[in-house]
């Protein structure tokens, strides 16, 4: 599963920053997801949820945003965002210009950034 795949190698990364700052525990975790990884957010939630757990991360707060997409058609240089219908079911659709072309560059909208973390560390 897709969602799973991504949400333990987030979670990997997470863990391991954590370690480095020496937190004893991760309160809250904001992520951004670029809306072409094509990521159900819901479930990615749950799937995150779901390897965090027995973890310094067990219960933390998690927040989701969606960064919009960024396309650049190579033929007639068009700029556009990859408009998604609420009741799209596609996992990967064909995108395509307006002017027909399927020559496009993706220059925003792949991207899953760890925005924040929020730790406790030990008293010193
Ligand atoms: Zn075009």
């Amino acid at each position: 599963m897709h969602e799973l795949s991504m949400a333990t190698s987030v979670a990997d990364i997470i863990l391991k920053k954590a370690q480095e700052e020496q937190a004893t525990k991760i309160h809250e975790i904001n992520i951004e997801i670029g809306e072409l990884l094509f990521l159900n957010p819901e479930q990615f939630q749950f799937c995150l949820e779901l390897v965090i757990e027995k973890t310094m991360a067990e219960g933390a707060i998690i927040n989701i945003t969606s960064k919009p997409s960024k396309l650049t058609c190579k033929k007639c240089g068009r700029e556009f965002r990859w408009d998604r219908t609420p009741d799209d079911h596609y996992i990967f659709p064909v995108i395509e210009c307006q002017c027909g072309s399927k020559d496009l560059e993706i220059t925003e909208g792949r991207e899953l950034n760890i925005k924040s973390i929020r730790i406790e560390k030990p008293d010193q």
